[in-house]
């Protein structure tokens, strides 16, 4: 190789920049230490973070690996200024899952650090907690001799462990009690404070009785069972497994075995689960049954309390990490398995930011790497997974009975072109309603929209209350006055009069607000819960509601996609689907699947106790082939059918995708951008462009939308073509005037 340089270890680096590449450093050969000279190449191991000179800035990133070689001259080739860990911070398989995103997704490795990594690591706290010790001073152990203090027990007890132990002694047993006493003792001098990292407890196979909290679990049954079983068979390797089962067919228990036998191995587990807000029931389930410690990791956490959590989990002293999306990073010492629950659940993939990485499909990965199973549970499998075990790259478990009633709920269409209707909601569904509600169990309403009305009208001039920054209605919020836009935020007063004309204005069309007072008015002895954004705002107001309806103290239950997640409502017996028709026409191929997904998760809430559900869904489209599969022959026969025809548009999972998404202030610039970009690409064998074409909602937030598609059937061809491609497109002198991301294996299109 021309040019390259060979002199002794280098670093390969991510470091926090746009670039997509590692940035090499060099480091020195041999021990002992000139001061002001290079760290010594055996101090440093790839996972540690150093601290770099880049430009006139220094620098922390994370060594990916090590090199012989580098294409940079001995002059440019600088070294690296001190490591930071003493013990990588990420091991090899988790090092192996970041190289592995940083190229498949396209983007740059220190961005990827930015998503793995809390953010206090990242600007160089230290890896281990610290933890406050006491030391005894030479007047302390003098006072000691004498018998000091002698009218203060608790001191004396104090000095005497100290000096007992020749070392150092911690605070945090009877904290309060000791803390108040080594106050006094510090200040008579007696005692120092030092700060030591905190001993992560050893990590050996556990005895049952160590894991197990008193709480256990229910027999399983025979599917239950089987399915544990197989998982458990494979935890010495990889093995992916979908755990297939409607709602209420015990996965979680499954879960919860599996996890049981992994602790007892001494090994952890790590749980992914779509949104935390929404799953409550399940981290309690885990936390009743296991005694051993687990840390919780989610978006809402603040930066230290983030910190803290990783560092439990780095240290072990977590042995079960739960959390979202970007938990598939976290650091488990000794990973057992990993189990991704609602595997469908499209808050898995990051949709916002550069870095648009999958975390269902990235825990394949890590537990390919770390040669441990996972488990993807859903009652819906997303067609892709489907397809996985179909072609026998995944094993199929399947739950086919509830747990604790075996009848499914009965689902049935109401034609709302020749149903009466008031208020949205059709004859029969409020006759079905009586009858439950008389009967005495609770109804559920699912709607997809919150607020009061998604339009506000004027009757006179025919004026539609828009959104100045987006190319959308406004929605009416009219307990709160106001009116605003689900897509940017934008928030303003409620008009009473039309902006055009001054004739007053009104709303149409139903939100959930709008549907709780409807029903509150036909139902008035009935208590009514709603369930969505505006009322779930912060921690607790979800457990709230929950309990309100889980206690039959509500009667009636409206919501949002919020109520399909994860809540066990055994008393809930009818559930009515106000529209199901938002999805059936849509431009995107994945719309139909989102919706049976929807329509079978919250038929899922119905009949989970002892009495047998209902379901009802208006529409007006009854005899749509995707209704009509769905409750002939379930979410299967629907899977049978999307599969096909996403073989003959050859749509994912029968060839690959990448989406560049850019946005400008005018549409002009977004659109020359992508159209540069295309016509770079020349003709390349087996992939094909497509595009571009301004978003479905072009305007957003004042921000013009278009993407440019590119396809193939070939994974490998694609990811080539990929990385040639997108170092052109970013010369662009074009591309300075959008933004714009790759967005590898898009889940939305628009
Ligand atoms: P899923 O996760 O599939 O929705 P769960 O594991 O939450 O199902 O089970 C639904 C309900 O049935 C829970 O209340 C659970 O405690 C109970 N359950 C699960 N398995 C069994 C079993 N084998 N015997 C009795 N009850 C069970
Ligand atoms: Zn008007
Ligand atoms: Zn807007």
């Amino acid at each position: 190789m021309t040019g390259s340089t060979d002199i002794g270890p280098i670093l390969r680096v991510a470091l926090p920049t746009p670039l997509r590449r590692l940035f090499d450093y060099r480091c020195r050969t041999e021990a002992g230490s000139a001061a002001g000279a290079a760290p010594y190449a055996g101090e440093i191991e790839p996972g540690m973070r150093v601290r770099v000179p880049f430009g006139r800035r220094r620098l922390i990133g994370v060594v990916m690996e090590t090199a012989t070689r580098t294409e940079l001259s001995e002059e440019r080739l600088k070294a690296v200024l001190e490591p930071l860990d003493t013990r990588p911070i990420f091991d090899r398989p988790m090092l192996a899952l970041l190289r592995w995103a940083a190229a498949y997704y396209h983007h740059p490795p220190g961005e990827v650090l930015s998503a793995a990594l809390p953010k206090a690591l990242r600007l160089g706290a230290p890896l281990d907690a610290m933890q406050e010790h006491w030391r005894l001073t030479p007047a302390g152990r003098a006072a000691w001799a004498q018998g000091e203090p002698r009218r203060a027990p608790r001191q004396r007890a104090l000095l005497a462990e100290l000096a007992a132990e020749e070392t150092t002694a911690r605070l945090s047993r009877d904290r309060e009690v000791r803390r108040e006493a080594a106050r006094a003792l510090k200040a008579r001098g007696w005692i120092v404070s030092i700060q030591l990292p905190f001993a992560p407890p050893p990590v050996t196979a556990a005895d049952p009785a160590v894991v197990q909290s008193q709480v256990g679990g229910p027999a399983l049954n025979a599917e239950q069972r089987q399915a544990t079983e197989r998982i458990c068979q494979s935890l010495n390797a990889f093995g992916a497994f979908v755990l297939q089962g409607i709602t209420g067919s015990g996965k979680t228990e499954v879960y919860l075995r599996v996890t049981e036998q992994v602790l007892t191995l001494g090994r952890s587990a790590l749980v992914l689960v779509p949104e935390i807000g929404l799953t409550p029931q399940l981290i309690e389930r885990f936390r009743e049954r296991f005694r051993v410690g687990m840390a919780v990791l989610h978006s809402a956490l603040t930066d230290q309390e983030r910190l803290a959590a990783w560092r439990d989990a780095f240290s072990g002293r977590a042995r079960i990490v739960l959390g979202t999306r970007s938990a598939v990073f976290a650091p488990l010492p000794r990973l057992g398995a990993i189990i991704v629950d609602e595997e469908h659940d499209a808050s898995f993939k990051q949709h916002e930011g550069g870095f648009r990485y999958s975390a269902r499909d990235l825990a394949l990965v890590r537990a390919r790497r770390a040669e441990v199973p996972v488990v993807l549970g859903s009652a819906t499998p997303a067609i892709e997974t489907l397809h996985n075990v179909e072609t026998g790259r995944y094993a199929r478990l399947r739950l086919t009975k509830r747990a604790v009633q075996a009848t499914p709920p009965r689902i049935a269409l109401i034609d709302l072109r020749t149903s009466a209707q008031h208020a949205g909601l059709s004859t029969p569904a409020v006759q079905a309603m009586e009858r439950h509600l008389g009967a005495g169990g609770q109804v559920l309403v699912f709607l997809n929209r919150r607020g009061y009305a998604p339009t506000l009208l004027c009757t006179a001039c025919g004026w539609i209350a828009p959104c100045s920054d987006c190319d959308a209605r406004l929605t009416v919020h009219l307990a709160a006055q106001r009116l605003r836009c689900h897509h940017c935020g934008a928030d303003a007063p409620l008009p009473v009069r039309c902006a055009q004309c001054g004739f007053t204005v009104k709303p149409v069309g139903q939100g959930t607000e709008r549907i709780e007072g409807t029903l509150a008015a036909m139902f008035p002895e009935m208590p009514c819960v709603r369930l969505d954004r505006d009322v779930v705002r912060h921690r607790g107001d979800l457990e709230l509601a929950v309990r309100r309806i889980a206690s039959g103290e509500g009667r009636i239950l409206v919501g949002t996609q919020m109520v399909t997640k994860g809540h066990d409502f055994p008393n809930v017996t009818l559930v009515v689907i106000l529209n199901a028709d938002q999805g059936l026409f849509s431009a995107d191929f994945r719309a139909a699947e989102r919706l049976a997904q929807t329509i079978v998760q919250v038929a899922g809430r119905a009949g989970r106790g002892e009495r047998p559900g209902e379901v009802l869904i208006q529409t007006e489209y009854p005899a749509h082939p995707l209704l009509t599969g769905l409750l002939s022959e379930g979410y299967e026969g629907f899977a049978r059918t999307a599969l096909k025809e996403r073989r003959e548009a050859s749509w994912p999972p029968f060839s690959r995708l990448a989406a560049v998404r850019g946005s400008a202030a005018t549409a002009e610039a977004a659109l020359t951008f992508l159209a540069e970009a295309r016509s770079l690409a020349g003709h390349t064998e087996g992939v094909r462009l497509l595009g571009p074409v301004p978003a479905a909602m072009a305007r957003r937030a004042g921000r013009h939308h278009a993407q440019l598609l590119v396809e193939s059937a070939d994974r490998g061809r694609l990811h080539r073509f990929l990385d040639a491609w997108l170092a052109q497109v970013e010369s662009l002198p074009s591309a300075r005037r959008v933004r714009w991301v790759l967005d590898v294996d898009p889940i939305e299109l628009f």
